[in-house]
């Protein structure tokens, strides 16, 4: 029987993967050191049974040989911080989970014969100077500032991905994500959407960092997971890079105007200084993934906002807000 590992499964993207597996009827193994990730996640896929949660680091040379990951067959890389907020407040961390860490998982997989997809990122563009992006651009990133430990360690794990595909035929994927929302992002995770949507309900003002006029593209998680899964299984994906996002392009002043009309809060707009080298654009170009894979995003952003928010609501109405 497949058994899939999935490191980060206590984080967004990770539990909703985690979650996704289950219900196909798979074996899962989760990875997870709790820095970013919650283990009331991990309580809401339900822990026992089929999935099995080990508490520990990708960065840990160790982990290549646990006994629980004999066998395994297909692993989703998806440890990392992702915020801006904990990337920056955890840059060597995020450097090594990314670089160290996705070693240890290419190694696993060559050892094992597994399938390996990588959670690259749409920073790997940077601030692009190409609008929009598609695979082919090779990115605007600054090396000597706030973002560059998120960024260059993505791009650095990619290489990390390309040399294990040339040398060794390991069959991995590397997805570029653009910004993915819903809930189960923390309410203090700091990203846009879990922001805006926090505030609103708590009746605070909206923070809009500069004028509101930067832009980015937001997918709901159900898409983004289809994305994820139809890449690993796909075998033409093998050694490939493909953008996974929703081409749909809003500014986020946009965003939080929809938040306040959507939540029907008495909130009001602050802005806020923009933070150094925030992308200006971002929207995917993902003629790849709907050619390779048959896959384009199905849910709007008012969808997923209704969605968002009404999840949002019903944690925050029980006292959770983390
Ligand atoms: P998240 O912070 O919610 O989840 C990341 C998880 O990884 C957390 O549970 C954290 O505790 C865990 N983790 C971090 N370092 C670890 C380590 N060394 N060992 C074991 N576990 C570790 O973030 P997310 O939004 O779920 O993102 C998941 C992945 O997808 C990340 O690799 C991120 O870079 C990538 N990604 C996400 C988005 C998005 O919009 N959500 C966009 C682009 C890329
Ligand atoms: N942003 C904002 N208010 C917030 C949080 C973020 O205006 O409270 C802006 C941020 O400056 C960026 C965009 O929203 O332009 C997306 O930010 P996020 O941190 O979600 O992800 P990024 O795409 O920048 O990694």
């Amino acid at each position: 029987m497949s058994k899939t590992l999935v490191t980060g499964a206590a984080g967004f993207l990770g539990s909703h993967m985690v979650r996704r597996l289950l219900a196909e009827g798979r074996q899962v193994v989760g990875i997870d050191n709790l820095s970013t990730g919650k283990a009331d996640n991990l309580r809401s896929v339900g822990l026992g049974g089929s999935f099995v949660f080990i508490g520990c680091d990708v960065t840990d040379p160790g982990i290549i040989t646990l006994p629980e990951l004999e066998g395994v067959t297909n692993i989703y890389h998806l440890a990392s911080p992702a915020s801006p907020k904990f990337y920056q407040a955890f840059p060597f961390d995020t450097i090594e989970v990314n670089t160290t860490g996705t070693k240890h998982m290419l190694e696993l997989a060559r050892r094992s014969g597994a399938e390996l997809v990588y959670s690259s990122t749409s920073e790997a563009y940077g601030d692009p100077l190409v609008h929009p992006q598609d695979e082919k651009y090779r990115g605007n990133v600054n090396t000597w500032g706030p973002r560059a430990c998120y960024d260059e360690a993505k791009r650095l794990g990619e290489v990390y991905c390309y040399e294990y595909f040339h040398r060794y035929h390991v069959p991995v994927k590397v997805a570029r994500i653009f910004n993915t929302y819903s809930a189960g992002l923390r309410n203090d995770d700091g990203r846009v959407i879990s922001n805006f949507v926090t505030q609103a309900i708590a009746g605070d003002d909206l923070t809009v960092y500069g004028d509101g006029s930067q832009t980015r593209s937001f997918c709901y998680v159900d898409d983004t997971i289809s994305g994820l899964r139809l890449l690993m299984d796909k075998e033409a994906a093998n050694g490939q890079i493909v953008n996974i996002g929703n081409p749909v392009e809003h500014t986020i002043l946009h965003v939080a105007e929809t938040v306040i009309r959507l939540s029907g809060t008495s909130s009001a707009i602050r802005y806020m200084p923009l933070p150094e080298d925030d992308p200006k654009v971002r929207r995917p170009v993902i003629a790849k993934a709907e050619a390779l894979l048959g896959w384009r995003p199905e849910i709007s952003l008012e969808e997923g906002l209704r969605r968002t928010i009404s999840a949002y609501r019903e944690r925050m109405q029980g006292g959770m807000r983390s």
